[in-house]
């Protein structure tokens, strides 16, 4: 185990007006008591603010005033001493303080370090650690929460209880190995062991159906808005925008400077797939045709399909039903308040099973219905169940899905008087799959990869 004592900048670089540098280790202490002028760290009480100066001992020079935190093992998030420097002021100062703890006996810890250490030390599993993370990028309220329930350890406890009922179901299998001779055992075992696995297998099923809401708590719904040349489209966003707050994110990296939009729609976030082509370049369609919205197409959860109530419907508009079909659409009829032109009935027709939505953007009408249209459309209305346990993590979905199908296989086997050494081996399987949810059962190599993705100083 490595206990070197690590170091580094835990707030946000650039944000607010107090920074932390955090020290974890068995020295935080005593690199800090190295550094501090006040009282004598080593003897103040375990979770303690302490005001005092910082210096440099090699040269006197006063570098900082500020509070110190000292919190002890093994009451701490890493369960290991840690010591926070709390500075005031700019990235100037933050970084001399770090620069001077890591002369002073401390090594800058990895990203993710110290949520590595936690989990670790025993102090957060696996699903919590990941949850960390999540937090950290979180971009609404609704996927902080699942994050934060996550890292409560919810998660963990739903599977350490079907891990438990499976090993239960395994112990016996062991009793029916160590005594075959009894036919009535067998019988009572066999039919036990279906029941016992098909609650748990029930269970898991339940989790993978939270995985799309999940997703879209995480990551927002991917939204495209089509529909031909000025039937308001940019007035559309420009009014969902407006009634809910709009988030917007620049993404780095990205060959042009895709600028991702979220809208709150009743707590759900929409992601509005390129909304520079609508907001710009004045239409995707016009610009570059039916084909380019087959490539925002590709992308989206769901399509808002613009048509205009004071038109004809066009092949321009049949045709971007047929781009969107089989996907999530719901129909938006604008433009109510000029004379009809648009045959509703054949827009019905086209638009088979999906919802018709009439409004008048222009005089904020059929606002709200289209709101509670895509909340239904996702979420049934039950999004405000906080009960809910989500599984977000596209890992845990494909751990989940790994595990439904080995005891998919017990049960067949069970079902089929398969020997019951071979489907103990499927059970056994399946509990370990459950396992690597939690990181009872994970190699270090995947441990490492995912502390990897963290940011710096968590
Ligand atoms: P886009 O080309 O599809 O993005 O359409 P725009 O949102 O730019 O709107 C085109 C024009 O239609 C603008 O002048 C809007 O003010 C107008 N418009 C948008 N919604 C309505 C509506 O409900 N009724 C009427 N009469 N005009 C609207
Ligand atoms: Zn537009």
């Amino acid at each position: 185990m490595d206990t070197e004592t690590i170091a580094a900048i835990s707030t946000p670089v650039g944000e607010g007006a107090i920074s932390i540098v955090r020290l974890s280790g068995d020295e935080a202490v005593s690199i800090a008591s190295k550094v501090f002028q006040g009282k004598d760290l080593h003897e103040v009480s375990s979770h303690t603010i302490n005001y005092g100066k910082l210096i440099d001992p090699e040269t006197n020079e006063l570098v900082e005033e500020s509070m110190v935190t000292v919190m002890r093992a093994p009451k701490t998030f890493t369960r290991e001493d840690i010591v926070e420097i709390n500075c005031h002021g700019g990235m100037v100062s933050v970084n001399r303080v770090l620069e001077l703890v890591l002369t002073n006996g401390a090594r800058l810890a990895e990203p993710g370090e110290f949520t590595k250490r936690a989990f670790l030390n025993g102090r957060i599993d696996l699903s919590q650690a990941e949850a960390v993370m999540d937090l950290i990028r979180a971009k609404t309220d609704k996927a902080m929460n699942i994050a934060l329930k996550q890292m409560d350890g919810r998660l963990s406890k739903l599977i350490h209880t079907l891990r438990q009922e499976l090993l239960e179901t395994v112990a016996h299998v062991e009793v029916n190995i160590d005594y075959p001779e009894y036919d009535d055992v067998e019988e009572m075992t066999n039919q036990l062991l279906i029941e016992k696995s098909q609650k748990v297998y029930d269970q898991i099923e339940k989790l993978i159906e939270t995985a799309k809401q999940g997703k879209i708590l995480r990551e927002g719904i991917a939204t495209a808005i089509i529909g031909r040349p000025n039937v308001g489209k940019s007035s559309l966003l420009n009014a969902l925008a407006q009634e809910n707050k709009a988030i917007v994110t620049e993404v780095p990296g990205t060959t042009r400077d895709v600028i991702e939009e979220y809208v709150n729609v009743r707590g759900i976030p929409l992601r509005l797939v390129d909304t520079a082509g609508i907001r710009d370049t004045e239409d995707i369609v016009e610009k570059i045709g039916v084909e380019r919205s087959r490539q925002v197409l590709k992308e989206a959860d769901l399509v808002l399909l613009v048509l205009n109530y004071g038109d004809e419907f066009t092949e321009e508009d049949r045709r971007l039903f047929e781009a969107a079909s089989g996907m999530d659409v719901l129909v938006i009829v604008n433009k109510t308040d000029l004379p009809q032109k648009l045959d509703l009935d054949k827009v019905r027709e086209t638009a088979e099973t999906a919802s018709i939505i009439e409004t008048s953007i222009l005089h904020e009408q059929g606002i709200d219905q289209l709101e509670s249209e895509i909340a239904d459309l996702f979420f049934e209305g039950d999004l405000n169940n906080a009960d809910m346990t989500y599984v977000s993590n596209a890992r845990h979905v494909q751990l989940l899905k790994d595990a439904k199908r080995t005891l998919k296989e017990a049960m067949e086997g069970m079902e089929a008087g398969m020997p019951i050494d071979m489907v103990q081996i499927d059970v056994t399987r399946t509990w370990e799959i459950l396992g690597e949810i939690v990181g009872d059962t994970v190699q270090e190599s995947l441990i490492d990869q995912l502390f990897s993705q963290f940011c710096l100083g968590k």
